[in-house]
């Protein structure tokens, strides 16, 4: 069952616009995801163990971002809208309750452009905004030129490996329909790309599995590819980094010891690992001829 919850306010301007993703706003119609990703950063005691049972919907987001883009729009205060951050905007409910495509009705109306981070199919039956959205959308002045897109389409993948995606994102379409999906939006003219984030330290982020995937990707026609290393956090039974050692445990006990080590300190692997990755990434979407980054 899905509670519905009511909101004062659905938009996040953000203090900084991210340098890779490009939003100044971020919306989320839904708190809590029915894909359950083990590694979603979002877990904890907020939502539980279980992303589904602790799952609401905004029922009147689209109201009250209409609100609130008409004042920003007023103020010409464009930027790219971030759908979503927190949650999948295309998780199986939106197929119910359409909080998403109402929400993608009003970003058109007040022309902001938007950045669909997802990991769903269902995205294809918006194709008709989003084209609509690319077309008409009103960018910051400094984003005219490049992305000079109104539209940008981000598929999540962790891994190419089909039994392994289902234990990590067990609600999840699996990795080749994600891949089958960009490439659709590719051919209706929209600018995509995928998001390797995040890669997972010693079975998805060797030379040879980042080759297979940055190639993959291009093939399936992406028009950017970014790889980010997986971050582990909270200490508490729901916490991701509790559920993904667990994980570890009963499928790759000799892993534990390394990823001991390589999070010994901080939340993020150490800084060794990430420049190396950056390395490879950057060697990888050259050899490819596949952008590393947005802009
Ligand atoms: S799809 Fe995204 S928001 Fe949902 S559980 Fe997975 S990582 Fe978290």
């Amino acid at each position: 069952m899905v509670r519905e919850v009511r909101v004062g306010s659905v938009l996040n301007r953000h203090r900084k616009r991210d340098p890779w993703f490009l939003d100044d706003y971020s919306v989320n119609p839904y708190s809590g995801c029915s894909f359950n990703c083990l590694y979603c950063y979002t877990r904890g005691s907020k939502y539980g163990e279980d992303m589904e049972g602790g799952l609401s919907a905004k029922v009147n987001a689209p109201e009250v971002l209409e609100r609130q883009l008409a004042r920003r729009a007023r103020r010409g205060e464009y930027g790219f809208v971030a759908l979503s951050t927190s949650t999948e905007p295309y998780q199986r409910i939106e197929e119910k309750t359409g909080l998403t495509r109402r929400i993608l009705e009003v970003i058109l109306q007040y022309r902001f452009p938007v950045h669909v981070l997802t990991k769903s199919t269902l995205v294809l039956r918006d194709l008709d905004l989003l084209r609509e959205i690319d077309r008409r959308a009103i960018l910051p002045e400094d984003l005219r030129e490049k992305p000079g897109r109104g539209v940008i389409i981000n598929f999540s993948l962790s891994t190419l490996d089909r039994k392994l995606a289902r234990i990590l994102e067990p609600g999840a379409p699996e990795p080749e329909e994600r891949l089958k999906t960009m490439e659709r939006c590719k051919q209706e003219g929209l600018f995509t790309g995928i998001s390797f984030i995040p890669v997972l330290p010693f079975l998805s982020d060797s030379e040879e599995k980042l080759d297979e995937m940055i190639k993959t990707a291009k093939n399936y026609g992406a028009d950017f590819v970014f790889v980010g290393a997986l971050t582990l956090f909270g200490k508490g039974p729901s916490a991701c980094k509790t559920l993904y050692y667990k994980f570890l445990e009963t499928h790759y006990p000799e892993l534990v010891p390394e990823y001991k080590r390589l999070y010994r300190i901080f939340w993020a692997p150490s800084r060794e690992y990430q420049r190396e990755l950056e390395e490879k990434t950057k060697k990888l979407t050259q050899k490819y001829g596949v952008k590393n980054r947005i802009l």
